[in-house]
């Protein structure tokens, strides 16, 4: 039984600079499951953060077609992508992009504002999600007060408060010594299991990429190719 979340067809996208285009994406047709964990790796330059950003309503593509649960990106409004982005994402980031002067359960909750969640409720959301990832203690702290694994905790709690079918994270645990960036994707793994969300994470490392379902390999704008794995195993 499949059920595609994401389908992109002959999907391709260029970049103008001055008078020549730069092919970014040149024509990828990838398929993935709801439930999956896929990992898009390839040298710099490759295309992987195009193809996530295309996935993630950013970028509009210049040719093909990206679906992402029943909506076809390319022809949607600005509106329709702002709510996609909304309802349907979370997005976690290499340098976490948390508000400095914020705590962490005010970090989690800024999602749910725009999402226009009712004050009163948001606070119990924060606190439930970041007890969720074993965050309850540092609720009240702001990040310079946190470790960089405990940020990037709090920046996936905030990615997962208006509970998002979708994961996409870009170099999640490039600012992390390895032993933290593997509780990371330990973290990230196990969400993708027990909550049956789908996540696609771009990383140029394969120690990274080990942890997902399938590495899905760019070279110059295209899939090169597709690997299934025995994922490493979260304890
Ligand atoms: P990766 O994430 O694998 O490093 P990117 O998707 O960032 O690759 O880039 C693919 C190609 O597209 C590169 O040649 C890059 O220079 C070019 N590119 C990406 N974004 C832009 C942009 N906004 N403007 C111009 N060129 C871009």
């Amino acid at each position: 039984m499949t059920d595609p979340l994401i389908t992109t067809t002959a999907l391709a996208r260029s970049y103008q600079m001055g008078k020549t285009s730069v092919a970014a994406l040149r024509g990828v047709d990838l398929t993935v499951q709801a439930g999956e964990f896929v990992a898009l790796v390839g040298p710099s330059g490759s295309g992987k953060s195009t193809l996530l950003h295309l996935i993630g309503g950013l970028v509009r593509p210049s040719v093909g077609e990206v679906w992402v649960h029943g909506l076809e990106l390319g022809g949607s409004s600005d509106t329709q992508l702002v709510a996609y982005r909304r309802d349907t994402l979370g997005f976690i980031f290499q340098s976490f992009n948390l508000l400095p002067i914020k705590s962490a359960w005010e970090n989690v909750a800024v999602p749910l504002m725009l999402a226009g969640v009712p004050q009163a409720q948001r606070k119990a959301r924060a606190i439930e999600i970041l007890g969720q990832l074993g965050l309850a203690a540092r609720a009240g702290h702001r990040p310079s007060e946190l470790s960089g694994g405990e940020q990037q905790r709090v920046a996936i709690a905030r990615a997962l408060a208006n509970r998002p079918r979708l994961l996409l994270a870009d170099e999640p645990t490039g600012n992390l010594d390895s032993r933290t960036g593997g509780e990371i994707m330990a973290l990230l793994q196990r969400l993708v299991r027990e909550e049956g969300l789908t996540m696609l994470l771009v990383t140029h490392d394969m120690g990274v990429a080990r942890f997902a379902d399938r590495i899905v390999h760019l070279r110059d704008g295209l899939v090169e190719r597709i690997e299934a794995t025995e994922p490493e195993l979260a304890r």
